[in-house]
């Protein structure tokens, strides 16, 4: 059997810009062998068997030569393997993969090419600068600028470079940007000319520095530029004044950590993604459901029954129809396919278990918008849901709803407090309080340690977070920002030695975002 070699390019760094293509094959592949400027979680869909190895070239780093590559690639490809060689960018620019294809052909190795979006044009677009534009540059041209510009044999051509009728972009150039600046002056360009450094493009931490051909190498010393950045020069470059996007979001530069659970956290995350920030998750607590068995069991089993059932969480909900979806109701065939049912008896019993038509009878009242919304993403719309998001409004939301005397099920996390089913029980309720889950510790990674220690804001949206973030034997970073959901949360943090710099006033999700913005807001140097 004959393999096959996939060059892929992985795009320039935001994981949003890897195409369907390579996901389908990262997914699908026996091996992947990898460069470092992958996109963060570029793997994370690889299979959990497939070989995963890193060739990339580092200065200083034992490594493969890109003999050894070319030698690898040919000998898993002979192998019969599905390999994927994963390169930042696009696998043809300036990625050595027009050599890497030479080889496997030389061997009758099949292989396919799977282009990626180049930092070359990924990098100035998050800049907010075109790398063409009808009245400032019809023609660009892409320029390593890695080699030595003094040395006698450069395969650069400075003159032509030098009255070239367009944008420049050099890759590697970081370096050499003195040489590079100085060649391009005395090949006759303006010195004039706008100059834009991207660093770290279409990462969250992307920088740009603007300057002059004659001023930049100066300045990008001064601030401390670094690899990988893309040096581009050319006219456009001005445009950035008014076509910035990426880097006036008003997070942009922050590094948020969220410290909810996982299950919980995704929300917050892609708002303040959306935003602008980086999120790192350091949660020092995990949700652990509760198998499906006793009261849970029961619970479900006599779904039918409940007049009124009440989730307290998107979590609870999320849970609770896992549940019912894994169980078979008790009597199986029967109570699926029984009585009138247009199959008809003796049908086989449909597998799996019930859905959302299974609280077709009962009244459901969520806690607040996040369970409404999570409830509404399985058919159900919530029929109560009260304006403040605590047990107390949901209880007084409650009123209208006839519970005396009837069957109430309250699905909720194990160190729920107590406060709807005691009201509920007051009004005559006859009260299922189940279980679905409860918040256990988990000590955070080292990585993840290492994503607090960089935050620039720490955010705890309930007292529980605060407890196991401090519980756990971590601590948010001394110059980081403090962001409490809360007074209750502000008052457990004070307790744990933290101080809060910012609360708020809407104690949500929403509302702690909004407080976050503010802050970020005031305290941002005008440009
Ligand atoms: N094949 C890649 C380029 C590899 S050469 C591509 O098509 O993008 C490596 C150089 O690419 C770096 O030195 C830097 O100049 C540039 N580069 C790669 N990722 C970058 C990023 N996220 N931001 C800025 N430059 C980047």
């Amino acid at each position: 059997m004959s393999g096959i070699v996939y060059l892929v390019g992985a795009g320039p760094g935001d994981p949003g810009l890897m195409t369907r293509r390579s996901l389908e094959l990262i997914a699908a592949a026996d091996a992947i062998l990898y460069d470092r400027l992958i996109p963060p979680g570029a793997l994370d869909g690889a299979r959990s068997d497939a070989l995963l190895r890193y060739v990339g070239k580092e200065p200083g780093a034992a490594a493969l030569t890109q003999e050894q590559t070319n030698e690898l690639l040919v000998e898993l490809g002979r192998s019969g393997k599905r390999v994927v060689r994963l390169k930042g960018g696009d696998p043809f620019v300036f990625g050595r993969g027009g050599e890497e294809a030479e080889a496997l052909a030389a061997a009758g190795v099949p292989f396919e090419v799977v282009p990626g979006v180049t930092a070359g044009v990924a990098a100035p677009a998050y800049a907010g600068i075109p790398v063409t534009h009808r009245d400032a540059a019809s023609a660009v041209a892409f320029v390593t600028g890695h080699e030595d510009p003094d040395k006698g044999d450069s395969a650069l051509d400075w003159d032509a470079l030098g009255c070239f009728p367009g944008t420049l972009v050099f890759y590697m150039g970081i370096r050499q940007l003195p040489l590079i600046a100085e060649r391009l002056l005395a090949a006759g360009r303006e010195p004039g000319e706008a100059v834009a450094v991207v660093e770290r493009g279409t990462h969250p931490g992307q920088r740009t520095v603007v300057d002059t051909l004659a001023g930049i190498a100066a300045r990008v010393e001064a601030e401390d530029v670094r690899p990988p950045a893309i040096t581009l020069v050319g006219a456009v470059a001005e445009l950035r004044d008014t076509i910035a996007w990426l880097e006036r979001r008003s997070l942009h530069g922050e590094v948020v950590a969220v410290t909810r659970a996982r299950a919980q956290a995704s929300g917050l995350a892609e708002r303040l993604r959306e935003l602008g920030a980086e999120v790192v998750e350091t949660p020092a607590i995990r949700i652990q459901p509760r198998p499906v068995e006793g009261e849970l069991r029961a619970a479900i089993d006599r779904i039918d029954e409940y007049a009124v059932v009440c989730f307290t969480s998107p979590n609870g909900v999320r849970l609770f129809f896992d549940a019912l979806a894994g169980e078979a109701v008790a009597g199986g065939g029967e109570a699926v396919v029984g009585g009138g049912d247009p199959v008809g008896a003796g049908a086989e019993a449909v597998a799996g278990g019930r859905d959302a038509r299974a609280l077709a009878g009962a009244v459901v009242a969520a806690i607040g918008p996040g369970t409404a919304a999570e409830l509404s993403r399985r058919g159900v719309r919530a029929d109560v849901v009260p304006e403040r998001f605590v047990a107390e409004a949901l209880v007084e939301a409650l009123a209208p709803v006839e519970v005396e005397g009837r069957r109430v099920l309250v699905a909720r996390a194990a160190e729920a407090r107590s406060v709807l089913p005691d009201a509920l029980r007051e009004r005559g309720a006859e009260v299922d309080d189940v279980a679905l889950y409860e918040t256990v510790a988990e000590p955070l990674t080292e990585a993840q340690l290492a994503d607090l220690e960089r935050a620039t804001y720490v955010t705890f949206t309930s007292s529980s977070t605060v407890r196991f973030l401090v519980g756990s034997g971590a601590r948010p970073p001394a110059g980081a920002r403090i962001v409490s959901i809360g007074p209750v949360t502000s008052a457990t943090a004070e307790e744990q030695g933290l101080t809060v710099d910012v609360e708020a006033e809407r104690h949500d999700i929403d509302g702690l975002v909004d407080a976050l913005i503010a802050d970020a807001t005031s305290r941002r140097v005008p440009a």
